[in-house]
């Protein structure tokens, strides 16, 4: 309500304020590749987006760099490629088709819940140490499109998107903010690329890193993710994310 108020169109959910006496450890997730796969109906949409709304016949994404960067600067560098003025009403209106082409394409992609996953969060949320929240590069809205597709939503309470920010750490950066104002304690990031683990770096977190998504395990050591693991089946996740 307090952004719709100030005039931002696409209002992000406040954090979940703290009420326990003791401030509770926040475990980020990254999606894409961490929790689940969506094998490219984001790249798909955001292609359909472009020749709708701009009435392009062909797009062309070559040189456009995909990794580590939040959907708010994709669709920036989308709309440059093309030739079309980045303004912010150009970027509204492609983010609006998108997230409409999206809901189709989420729906049809062969894609999954990641080995693991559901497991461990179903377990996490047992535990009232800890917070789930998403932390993404994502517009929220396909972020909760993602969640809502394979049934993890509900064990989420705060979605951090890439709306607001041209970077994944400047966005860590200011999720931290919020959750510091409001009394939360640590936070632990997992995810699977070293983008990721820069993040965790970025807001002076731990970092959880997975072989399931497109980093290599030499790349995450390399990076030096605190601790790392194949997939979340493996049990040592759970007792690394539990640590106080
Ligand atoms: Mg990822």
């Amino acid at each position: 309500m307090g952004a719709r108020a100030s005039g931002h169109p696409f209002p992000t959910p406040a954090p979940p304020g703290d009420t326990s006496a003791v401030a509770r450890r926040t475990l980020f997730f990254d999606i894409d590749g961490t929790l689940l796969l969506t094998r490219r109906a984001g790249r798909s949409a955001l292609h359909q987006a472009m020749r709708e709304e701009f009435g392009l016949a062909e797009v062309d994404d070559q040189g456009i760099r995909f990794g580590g960067r939040t959907d708010r600067e994709l669709v920036a560098a989308f709309l440059r490629t093309a030739g079309i003025d980045p303004s912010p009403l150009n970027q509204g209106r492609l983010r609006r088709r998108y997230v409409s082409a999206f809901r189709q394409a989420v729906r049809s992609t062969p894609g999954g819940v990641l080995p693991g996953v559901l497991d461990l969060i179903r377990e996490l949320s047992q535990h009232s140490q800890v917070r789930l929240a998403v932390m993404t590069g994502n517009f929220p809205e396909t972020a909760r499109m993602k969640l809502e597709c394979f049934g993890l939503l509900e064990y989420f309470s705060w979605i951090v998107g890439g709306d607001l920010d041209a970077s994944r750490c400047d966005l860590a950066r200011r999720a931290a903010a919020r959750l510091i104002r409001r009394g939360g304690g640590g936070f632990t990031v997992i995810g699977d690329t070293v983008h990721d683990v820069r993040c965790a770096r970025a807001i002076d977190a731990r970092c959880l890193a997975v072989c399931t998504g497109s980093g290599t395990r030499e790349e995450l050591e390399r990076e030096k993710a605190d601790h790392i693991v194949d997939d979340l089946t493996d049990q040592s996740a759970l007792a690394y994310l539990l640590q106080a």
